[in-house]
């Protein structure tokens, strides 16, 4: 995304236009605040148009939630068809489609790639850069951002802008006032992780500058269950490989992790972003888990009969089914925070093990979910992604109030709105600041 000769001579026009707006001699200064992807994102796109951009950063240093995600491999984007991607994205995808059309999947990999993050496709439909981490993707967008001129203050945390515009951030050296840019791309991410930046303050800051900003709600968050005291004890943190999960009609497949509260996981967030909001408007919801998906309860119990009787639990589901100790303990929960006997039926255990039936006393808060639903209204924005109650502000990533399960449509978003912004920013100085 290096701006390209052609397109550069007409960046170039541009940039006048703006700079004659602008009224300085040569200055398009533009504010991103928010070193996440969305942000970086957008300074790239203004940085290439020849503006001079700073972006600020509350933190020691920029993206620390892209590289937690890059823990878990980074999914940064999924290859499915154009229209089931949509429909991730719910109530919103009319509002991501035309931000999907400039920067969908294909040109988040040709990106990722153009900085030597080259992609695959995984198994489950889902991109991946093959070093399976962000660091060495971030690292080279650091550089390329460097290259481009673009200044990243860290340690600047974003207060609110002054009513001349300027922007007011606190820092180590005390509180700093930075003069109206001609532009700023807020780009301060949603309400999950505060130790990755989430800034609870950001909502009522712009809510008091007139600007819809729908609750925080926590989703692709874990669920909460009444373990016993022994399954909390001896099993929190322990994985279960591979399991089916399912709520009403909703299932997925894949792994999850105990926690001391419940469970999270990729599996527990591929029931869907709806799931917590359900559960926190009070449904009585009950968690089915299927310890072996890919076998019918006749195989099992024909495994478990095999297997003899004399064995302890654990052993008999380790010979019999390769099922790892925690299995033998959660087949005991009974879903109140006590235990209840196991059957010594092998069809019945079999039964039990193809679905072992919890209540869900509730979803897990915003500190440890992936991502959250609300944030500022779509109603709030323009076509542009600016600020109906404050122009030539322009809004990207996840502080906007639209919402999509996890498989790489979060980050795929967030890039996307990071540079439709920017562009927003860019189309609005060239029009005189006007429309
Ligand atoms: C553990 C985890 C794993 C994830 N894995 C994936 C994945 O594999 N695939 C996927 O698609 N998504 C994943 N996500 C979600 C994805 O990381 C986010 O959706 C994405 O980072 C949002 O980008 P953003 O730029 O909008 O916000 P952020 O990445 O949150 O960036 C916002 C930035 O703004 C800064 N900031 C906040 N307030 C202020 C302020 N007042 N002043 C200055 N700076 C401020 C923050 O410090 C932060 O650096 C994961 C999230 C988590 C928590």
């Amino acid at each position: 995304m290096v701006v390209r000769s052609a397109a550069s001579l007409r960046e170039a026009g541009r940039l006048r236009q703006m700079e004659i707006a602008s009224g300085e001699a040569g200055l398009v200064d533009i504010a991103v605040v928010g070193a996440g992807p969305a942000g970086l994102m957008a300074a790239e796109r203004l940085a290439g148009a020849g503006v001079r951009v700073t972006v600020y950063e509350r933190l020691p240093s920029p993206a620390r939630r892209l590289l937690m995600a890059g823990r878990g491999g980074l999914n940064l984007t999924h290859s499915e068809p154009e229209s089931a991607f949509l429909a991730r994205y719910g109530a919103a995808s009319a509002f991501i489609a035309p931000l999907l059309t400039r920067f969908g999947a294909a040109e988040l990999r040709a990106w990722a790639d153009g900085l030597g993050a080259e992609t695959f496709i995984g198994s489950s439909g889902r991109v991946f850069p093959r070093a399976m981490k962000a660091s060495p993707l971030l690292r080279a967008w650091l550089a390329r951002l460097d290259g481009l001129g673009v200044r990243i203050e860290t340690r600047h945390r974003f207060l609110g802008r002054a009513e001349d515009g300027s922007l007011r951030f606190d820092t180590p050296q005390g509180r700093r006032e930075i003069a109206a840019p001609d532009a700023t791309v807020l780009a301060l991410g949603g309400q999950t992780w505060p130790k990755l930046g989430a800034d609870p303050a950001w909502p009522g800051m712009l809510a008091d500058e007139g600007v819809e900003v729908a609750p925080a709600r926590a989703v692709n968050c874990g669920l909460l269950l009444k373990w016993s005291a022994h399954l909390r004890t001896h099993f929190a943190g322990a994985p279960l490989k591979h399991v089916g999960l399912s709520v009403g009609d909703r299932a997925s497949e894949g792994d999850a992790i105990l926690t001391p509260a419940g469970l999270e996981g990729g599996a527990v967030y591929g029931l869907g972003p709806e799931l917590p909001i359900a559960l926190a408007a009070g449904a009585p919801l009950m968690l089915r888990i299927d310890l072996r998906p890919r076998m019918s309860a006749g195989e099992i119990a024909t495994r478990l009969t095999r297997a003899g009787s004399g064995l302890s639990l654990a052993n008999r589901l380790r010979r019999a089914l390769r099922l790892a100790p925690v299995a033998a303990s959660l087949l005991r929960e009974d879903g109140a925070g006590g235990t209840a006997p196991i059957p010594a039926d092998p069809a019945a255990l079999a039964g039990r093990i193809k679905s072992l039936e919890l209540p869900l006393r509730g979803a897990a808060g915003l500190d440890r979910a992936i991502s959250s639903a609300g944030g500022v209204t779509l109603d709030s924005l323009d076509g542009r992604l600016m600020l109906h109650a404050c122009p030539g502000v322009f809004v990207a990533g996840e502080m906007l109030d639209w919402t999509a399960p996890t498989g790489g449509y979060l980050l795929q978003a967030a890039f996307a709105s990071g540079l439709a912004a920017a562009q927003g920013a860019l189309d609005w100085l060239a029009a005189g600041r006007s429309g």
